[in-house]
């Protein structure tokens, strides 16, 4: 049964990822009462942060980790590898990420 895809598609939503996104990881730690969240971009192209267009993709940055800054009942951790794309107008950027912006709740670690 797919108990474990729909735990993926819940925190899919919760974390206010788009369909690039894919959840390939759930880790619960109840000692340390912490979730830790591992999201994968299954796209073959991304969103210029800079410019807004979308081009093929380059590569990925190494793995970061966000904190996410709402009050659940367990500390979430969001772990992800940020595409690149090679931008015709821009050059290398990074892909628009939704977590990463302003007005997301979710701050990095370092
Ligand atoms: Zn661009």
């Amino acid at each position: 049964m797919g108990g474990t895809d729909s735990l993926r598609v819940h925190y899919g939503l919760l974390l206010g990822l788009n369909k690039s996104w894919e959840v390939t990881n759930v880790v619960l730690n109840q000692d340390a009462g912490s979730v830790t969240i591992t999201v994968e971009f299954a796209d073959l192209s991304g969103v210029c942060a800079l410019c807004g267009a979308k081009c093929e993709l380059l590569d990925r940055l190494h793995e970061q980790r966000w904190r996410h800054a709402d009050t659940m009942k367990f500390e979430t951790i969001l772990v992800a590898r940020i595409p690149r794309v090679n931008c015709m107008k821009c050059g290398v950027k990074v892909v628009d990420v939704s977590w990463n912006d302003t007005h997301a709740r979710f701050t990095p670690i370092q």
